[in-house]
């Protein structure tokens, strides 16, 4: 990675938030548990298990005897829906809220823990009724309504691993999922409601069955939500509303050891063709309900909380359901865009439902600063006690807004570092304890080991960069890649043995904290120089005039690759050609040394991202070295790629 400089650079700014001091006193959990869990990790993930209803208790915390496949708690048992659904209800809060539903058209509805109860309880006959059993595959492509986490839930109790599929994914990238997990029913929409009109989901579903490889489905159950035409297989094709409509609200949940599959969830993509991460319940759920509680600091009798993320994100499975559920947390749940149908709705929704605790991501706040301040200002947002970030290093000017314009100064944020791969949030401030820094996501929790290492895998000493490792196994950790264990060998535990190397490259500051600098993939060689694409957008993003930055390095004969940066500019700000052009690149001269100053800017109206709102590099790279695209499946709008290939020789600007 790069020099100091650069760190030293967006350190300049010493901007340091201390925990509110009536935060601070009564938080879930306090620096003590840093000790504690260093003491006796072990002995500290035991005690966080116990926060789940089991209903045989392990003895056992870790086998690690055959590492890399960990197995935790194995000689547990426990139903993962009972623990976010029925135990609520039998402590005798059936009626609190689980899910404050919001429709994009406005359409709103409340669903208690009572009702989600009897809805999990309806799905699961359902799925019996269709012949599904504990080990099977079912694949799930809704839109975000209260019936996807109802049939998340359904499978967890019936022991069948889900695989929710986003959206918004074409019908390819459906029927490859289907295919590799070999789903035997698919639960998916009419459609769902997006930028203010319904959007069909089944014909997607339709296409994917026609699809060679399909052929393990042997139902749709699909969920009314639009009311639009839809075409129909009689046999194949059930209504949920029928078919879950009729069943009992009783059943019992059967308990499942530990290491029985929860979910398959496919890697967004963003550097190459998407892995099968297969996750587990017992461990998976004690990470997703203890880092829930304490990076939260959910307090469930008042909290309400919300994630913005979409269900079909590792976000939208961690701290949509599992998380949340599991600690009877209220939360709001929303289907659409934030700019449908105006630039307000997300504050208006904090308004409206009093949020407390927000979760979202560095792309969405961008846009926000872009959208301008006096969005937010219209609505009441003084509810808000928490924020939380994640999916992407956030940079200190965008970490800085949203802690002035979003949480009023008041609220700490929360950087969470963590991938599909480790299920739960693994580096991140503690809002009651850590004094945090714009920019860096600081700290492992407590009972996770992670560092920085360098190419020899030596642990790299303060002020220095590397790759971010995870050196000691963690409850929610992968299990493997869906039926391909070389695969899981090979991509996270060869680069470094007995290691598990995220793919981030990372840097300690001189306090030790830690601070992402995305995809060691995305490091550029300038020059014989490191640079992160990561500290280049910060550069960009942190001049006025610029909203978003997307950075790559493209081949250069003379200096083996050359900085190529797209992008986008705020609302407010004039793009006079040339000459802001020149004054950016001047800007990131300044800002991180001439070494990083831009061959090329390009000023474009959008970014390709995936649906988690991920920039994708390896496309923008494509077009910077004029090579065919890669594999677009996972992007949100594929025509954003064509205008900006088609804006690509105008809008340079060359040396
Ligand atoms: P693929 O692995 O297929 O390329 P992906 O890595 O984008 O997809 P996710 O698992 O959703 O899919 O994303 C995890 C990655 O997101 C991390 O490895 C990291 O690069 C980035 N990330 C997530 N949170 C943060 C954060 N708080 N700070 C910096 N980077 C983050
Ligand atoms: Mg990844």
């Amino acid at each position: 990675m790069r020099t100091n400089e650069s760190l030293a650079n967006l350190l300049r700014e010493e901007r340091r938030f201390n925990p509110p001091a009536e935060l601070a006193g009564t938080a879930n959990i306090t620096a003590e548990a840093y000790e504690k869990a260093r003491a006796d990790r072990l002995g500290f993930w035991a005690e966080q298990g116990r926060r789940l209803s089991w209903q045989t208790e392990p003895t056992q915390t870790l086998d690690w005897s055959n590492p890399p496949f960990a197995k935790w708690f194995a000689d547990g048992r426990l139903n993962v829906a009972y623990n976010c659904v029925d135990r609520h209800v039998e402590a005798g809060l059936g009626d609190r809220v689980a899910l404050h539903f919001e429709g994009e058209p406005g359409d709103a509805r409340p669903v208690t823990y009572a009702q989600l109860k009897d809805e999990v309880c309806q799905a699961a006959n359902a799925l019996t009724e269709l012949g599904i059993t504990a080990g099977d595959r079912v694949a799930i492509y809704l839109p975000m309504i209260p019936e996807a986490v109802v049939a998340m839930l359904a499978c967890a109790r019936i022991g069948a691993a889900h695989s929710v599929v986003f959206g918004g994914f074409s019908a390819d990238a459906l029927a490859t999922r289907i295919e590799d997990a070999g789903a035997k029913l698919v639960i998916t929409a009419d459609g769902g409601y997006r930028r203010g009109k319904p959007t069909a989901l089944k014909p997607a579903v339709d296409e994917a069955l026609t699809r060679p490889g399909t052929d393990s489905v042997l139902h749709q159950l699909v969920v009314r939500r639009t009311g639009q035409e839809t075409a129909w297989q009689d046999g194949r094709d059930l209504w949920w509303h029928e078919v879950v409509g009729r069943q009992p609200v009783e059943h019992e949940p059967e308990a499942f050891e530990a290491e029985h599959p929860l979910f398959i969830l496919y890697t967004s993509g963003t550097t190459g063709k998407p892995k099968g991460i297969l996750h587990t319940s017992g461990g998976y759920l004690t990470q997703t309900s203890f880092t829930h509680h304490t990076v939260f600091d959910l307090k469930p009798e008042s909290d309400v909380y919300w994630c913005t993320a979409d269900i079909g994100w590792v976000t939208g499975h961690s701290y949509i359901v599992y998380g949340p559920l599991s600690n009877g947390a209220t939360q709001v749940i929303y289907e659409g865009t934030p700019d449908t149908p105006h630039q307000g709705r997300f504050w208006e929704i904090v308004q409206k439902y009093q949020v407390s605790i927000l979760y979202t991501a560095p792309t969405a706040i961008r846009t926000f600063m872009k959208w301008g301040d006096d969005i937010p200002a219209k609505f009441d947002l003084s509810s808000l006690r928490i924020l939380g970030s994640v999916g992407e290093p956030i940079n200190p000017e965008a970490w800085v807004w949203y802690q002035r314009h979003i949480g009023g100064g008041r609220c700490p944020v929360v950087d969470t570092w963590w991938q599909t791969e480790t299920g739960a949030i693994m580096i991140s401030p503690l809002p009651g304890v850590t004094t945090t820094k714009p920019g860096s996501a600081q700290t492992p929790l407590p009972g996770i080991a992670a560092t920085v290492v360098d190419d020899e895998a030596r642990e790299v000493p303060d002020g220095a960069g590397g790759y971010l490792v995870l050196t000691e196994p963690w409850p929610s950790m992968l299990r493997t890649v869906w039926g391909d264990d070389q695969r899981f060998l090979d991509t996270y535990w060869s680069r470094f043995p007995g290691q598990y190397f995220a793919g981030d490259g990372a840097k300690k500051d001189d306090d030790g904290d830690i601070w992402l600098l995305g995809r060691v993939d995305d490091v550029m060689l300038v020059s014989g120089h490191n640079i992160s694409t990561a500290e280049v957008e910060s550069a960009l993003v942190s001049h006025p005039k610029v909203a978003e930055a997307a950075v790559v390095g493209a081949t250069d004969a003379t200096t083996g690759q050359a900085i190529v940066t797209f992008v986008i500019l705020r609302n407010n700000a004039e793009d006079d050609g040339d000459e802001l052009i020149g004054e950016l690149r001047d800007h990131v001269a300044r800002t991180l040394g001439p070494i990083a100053k831009p061959k090329r800017i390009l000023t474009v109206a959008e970014l390709p991202k995936t649906r988690s709102g991920k920039i994708m590099r390896r496309l923008l790279r494509d077009v910077a070295e004029k090579r065919e695209l890669g594999d677009v499946t996972t992007l949100t709008d594929s025509t954003v790629m064509d205008l900006i290939q088609s804006t690509l020789p105008s809008a340079s600007a060359e040396d």
